[in-house]
């Protein structure tokens, strides 16, 4: 790390416009939205407001890079490639200033969002490395016909991106997108759209040709749900609630039958086996749900723990847990390990899920209350005593609240950890392989971690089994999601015929 990593606190010369044919330009309505800082509560700066009106300027101008025989169509993969690569460099340039500008608008501590956004390059160099690996296959079918496979460009591509993680998930949808040639119209949170226009800015430095990407900010409702019912975008990308999820599904297929790709909510098992390593088990159990103030869709938001070790690991747990609220402040001072909550919605919804934990009777070992004073601070949180049927045990908290549960062999842990509508992520720990082996087997999520949590690289796919999503983003499996496949026949003449 960096030993003269300081945070630019109060950043210059912020974008604040729509991105769109690599220019910022008003919203066409001449609205504007406020950005709030979640560790104060006040608003430090308006954004131009995009709408339909908006979305579909941006639209069109994605339409048109993507013509045949424009620039874009008419460029080598390798040279997107080279692009890529170069934005990766531009993100690493920048993100002192990007991991600054994070921080200022949704209050994930520094340290972690410049680990972020040197993370989320890495994610670019990796989908830059496959541009031009992306091939079709040569068919032996039946009679004198010679059959191929391309793996064409899915089109105009609509990407709605949350605000957990707003340089990873920028990444994850435009890396791949633009590895395999699409044109893209990137929908940012509405709590984060200043890293998304930096991150627009660093394009068009980069070299990406005008159209390529572009960038409205907004709200949902509006300019999110213009970008998912518009008849000219081919395919959406979305991250985010399972309960938005549903309306995207449901008005692509209504608007166009867009691909559509989606990364939903969770409610993630951590099963804890009575070989486990203790203080390992209670590290990773710990981190995994409180990462991120608890903003994050795979977090353990269900810790499963043997009964014979239950009393230690809880003890451990809220001993883990008060340490962290000695370090829960101040986003930007570099010995801050956890931030305020997003906003004001987020914050008081958590609250209130931990309200309903008390009322039902789970036993509150730490935290379990708001930090006060200004901004969105909740208290870390460690709720023992949970049973499957509790509010608190079922509905996405996304906020730093640990629920503890106790259970007495796998299978019946197995058995409670899939009896969730979610399975985005699940682990266990555990000595035995024979436990890891069935756990493995018998647990419906998308990535299964065996004595460790929450470890997501650019190489390997990441998605949800059920309400958890529908796709695979990154890694290999993560281009097929920006492709179309067509098939070619073609006739071979025979000689004297
Ligand atoms: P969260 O509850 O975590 O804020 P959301 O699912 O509401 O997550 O938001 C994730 C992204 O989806 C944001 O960019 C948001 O603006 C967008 N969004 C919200 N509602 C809609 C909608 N009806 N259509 C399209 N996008 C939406």
């Amino acid at each position: 790390m960096d030993s003269k990593l300081e945070p630019v606190r109060d950043p210059k010369d912020l974008y604040t416009k729509i991105f769109i044919n690599d220019e910022f330009v008003d919203s066409v309505s001449g609205r504007n939205f406020p950005t709030i800082n979640p560790a104060t509560g006040k608003k430090f700066c308006d954004v131009s407001e995009g709408d339909k009106e908006d979305i579909d300027k941006a639209v069109a101008a994605a339409k048109e890079a993507f013509k045949l025989g424009s620039p874009w169509r008419r460029m080598d993969a390798s040279q997107r490639g080279r692009l890529l690569y170069k934005l990766a460099e531009l993100f690493e340039r920048d993100a002192k200033l990007i991991g600054s500008i994070i921080t200022l608008e949704m209050g994930k501590p520094f340290l972690q969002a410049y680990g972020e956004t040197v993370w989320s390059a890495g994610i670019l160099r990796y989908y830059a490395g496959l541009a031009d690996k992306v091939g079709g296959k040569t068919i032996p079918v039946d009679g004198d016909y010679f059959c191929y496979t391309r793996h064409e460009p899915v089109g105009v591509c609509g990407q709605i991106i949350p605000w957990n993680y707003p340089a990873s998930m920028f990444t994850w949808k435009v890396g791949p997108a633009l590895a395999c040639g699409c044109t893209i119209v990137v929908k940012p949170a509405e709590q984060t759209p200043l890293s998304a226009l930096h991150l627009a800015a660093l394009c068009k430095e980069a070299g990406f040709p005008p159209g390529v990407v572009n960038v409205v900010p907004g709200y949902g409702p509006t300019a999110g749900a213009a970008l998912t019912a518009h008849p000219d975008v081919d395919k959406v990308a979305f991250t985010g609630s399972t309960e938005v999820g549903k309306l995207i599904l449901q008005a692509a297929g209504v608007a166009n039958i867009k691909r559509t790709s989606l990364e939903l909510g969770g409610k993630s098992p951590n099963v804890i086996m009575d070989d486990a390593d203790l203080d390992e088990a209670v590290r990773f159990a710990h981190e995994g749900v409180m990462e991120n103030a608890g903003q994050c869709c795979i977090a353990g938001s269900r810790t499963f723990v043997h009964e014979k070790i239950y009393d230690q690991f809880v003890a451990k747990s809220r001993e883990m847990a008060e340490k962290r609220l000695l370090k829960t402040g101040d986003p930007f001072d570099l010995k801050t390990t956890q931030g305020p909550q997003v906003d004001e919605e987020q914050y008081k919804k958590i609250l209130e899920m931990i309200e309903s934990g008390k009322k039902d009777g789970a036993k509150l070992e730490s935290g379990g209350a708001a930090v006060g004073g200004d901004g969105y601070f909740i208290k870390p949180t460690v709720f023992s005593e949970v049973t499957d049927n509790m509010r608190i045990a079922k509905e996405e908290i996304f906020g730093p609240v640990q629920q503890i549960f106790k259970f007495k062999t796998l299978d019946e842990a197995i058995e409670r950890a899939n009896a969730t509508q979610y399975g985005l992520g699940a682990a266990i720990f555990t000595k035995s392989i024979d436990n890891a082996m069935m756990f493995t087997q018998g647990i419906r999520a998308g990535t299964v971690w065996v004595n460790l949590y929450n470890f997501v690289t650019p190489q390997a796919p990441f998605g949800g089994f059920k309400l958890s999503g529908l796709g695979r983003e990154l890694g290999e499996y993560g281009m097929s999601l920006y492709q179309e496949v067509k098939t070619v026949m073609m006739k071979i003449p025979q000689k004297n015929s």
